[in-house]
């Protein structure tokens, strides 16, 4: 099927044309026609398969028909829950907008207020936004919801994750109810489903991925690490493998994330941060100059990397385990995007044991064993015992290897060399003395 055969205005399919875009995908197959039809709509499917696409197009349609009434506000909202998503989305609206003389706008934090409230004093098509602000302007009354026809949640499932739940109640309470709601989310159940039913009128549902079955096109490992300091040598390891174009690396704080950006960009990966802490500014040039591939490595918190899209990222490396189990499933959408292949590593210490098992459940599958020769983890890791009941670490000797450790490591299937593979004669064992001068990464 053709985009011609969606049912889409001239001006959008000369748009579309214009992006490169050859085919729909899945899910702006199915969600297209129904949210043209004007139809409620809630739809999964999996990250980078198209979903904003799959809102922008339908709504900039109903767009095209006049406004039955001129007043100042929006015609319709997309609300997202960052900042990036919010940019990503308008500049979609924009690309595929540009045949048509549409007013559109954002409305995120970390930008002065005087032009937003200069925005929402004048009538606009639409407009995106991240919750927290919009709130803030609806508080102080500066935001006309009655011309809005068509309300969309993109990424509702995170959205709930952040704590958003109050805000889009509000915000869906403050519309007319005479709209449209479209929602869009990588899945479709639980809480997600309960709100989703709870904003719309006799909802359509397009649901492409199940839970389970998500990110075929991402090889996912785990490599088990003894300590810290073990867990840098195996970045550093990845990191100087020549199938690695650019990676995002996430850390558990924003101070990780600094300090470790700082290491690696003095090792000569071109390395950058990517945190809360980072004004909005900052955060875009640091986004836009990855997607320019200035950047190799950007090492960020959760926060920061929700929703990225940037297509040329084959590595996804958790350096620290999400806290909470779903943010892995998001980690990993950010590489493999748009049908290129792309691999998550996590690397996982004694600690991370139990948020391990919760990623495991959660995935259904149980991750496969990655091995780099030379920096196996030591026998007491690999049998999974407990902290408090392990030896003390052998130090400088590599420990005794176990028969279990040994048969894992024969039947992993994955073993690298150590280090930059172009230095000949890198040693396979156990690089004790390194490890403990192990400050290569902060
Ligand atoms: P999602 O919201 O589902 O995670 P996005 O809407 O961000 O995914 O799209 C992911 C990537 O796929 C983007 O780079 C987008 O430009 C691209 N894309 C979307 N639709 C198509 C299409 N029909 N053909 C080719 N690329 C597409
Ligand atoms: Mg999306």
């Amino acid at each position: 099927m053709s985009f011609e055969q969606l049912g889409l205005d001239s001006r959008l399919l000369k748009a579309v044309q214009g992006s490169g875009f050859q085919q729909p995908t899945d899910i702006q197959r199915r969600a297209i026609p129904l949210a043209l039809a004007g139809k409620d709509l809630m739809a999964s499917a999996q990250t980078g398969t198209g979903k904003t696409a799959a809102f922008v197009l339908p709504t900039l349609q109903r767009l095209l028909q006049p406004a039955a009434k001129r007043d100042v506000g929006p015609r319709a909202l997309v609300v997202t829950p960052t900042r990036e998503l919010a940019l990503q989305i308008s500049d979609a609206v924009a690309q595929f907008g540009r045949f048509c003389r549409l007013t559109t706008g954002h409305l995120v934090g970390g930008m002065p207020y005087p032009p937003q409230y200069r925005m929402l004093d004048k009538p606009l098509d639409l407009l995106v936004a991240t919750p927290g602000r919009l709130l803030d302007h609806m508080r102080q009354g500066r935001v006309n919801f009655s011309r809005l026809q068509v309300l969309i949640l993109d990424e509702a499932d995170r959205m709930l994750d952040m704590g958003f739940i109050r805000p889009i109640k509000t915000i869906a309470a403050a519309v007319p109810a005479a709209r449209q709601t479209l929602l869009f989310s990588a899945t479709l159940e639980g809480q997600v489903l309960k709100i989703a039913k709870a904003l719309m009128k006799n909802p359509e549902r397009v649901q492409l991925a199940a839970n389970r079955d998500r990110h075929a096109m991402i090889a996912q490992r785990i490599y088990q690490a003894d300590d810290v300091g073990h867990k840098r040598q195996l970045l550093s390891h990845h990191l100087g493998q020549d199938e690695l174009t650019q990676a995002l690396v996430f850390t558990a704080t924003k101070r990780g994330a600094r300090r470790m950006a700082k290491v690696l960009d003095a090792q000569g990966h071109a390395t950058a941060a990517l945190h809360g802490d980072m004004s909005q500014s900052a955060r875009k040039r640091t986004v836009e100059r990855m997607r320019r591939g200035k950047i190799r490595v950007l090492v960020a918190t959760d926060v920061a990397a929700r929703g990225l899209d940037i297509r040329s990222i084959s590595h996804v490396i958790n350096f620290d385990l999400p806290m909470v189990a779903e943010d892995y499933i998001h980690r990993i959408g950010r590489t493999g995007r748009a049908q290129a292949m792309g691999t998550a590593i996590s690397l996982v210490a004694p600690d991370d044991r139990s948020k391990l098992s919760e990623i495991e459940r959660l995935t259904g599958r149980s991750l496969e064993r990655g091995i780099v020769v030379g920096l196996e983890p030591n026998a007491h890791t690999s049998r999974n015992v407990p902290r408090s009941n392990r030896k003390p670490r052998p130090g400088t000797k590599p420990g005794p290897r176990s028969r279990a450790h040994n048969a894992k490591k024969a039947t992993s299937g994955f073993k690298s060399r150590i280090g930059n593979p172009r230095k000949k004669g890198s040693p396979r064992r156990r690089l004790s003395a390194s490890r403990r001068d192990a400050n290569i990464i902060a």
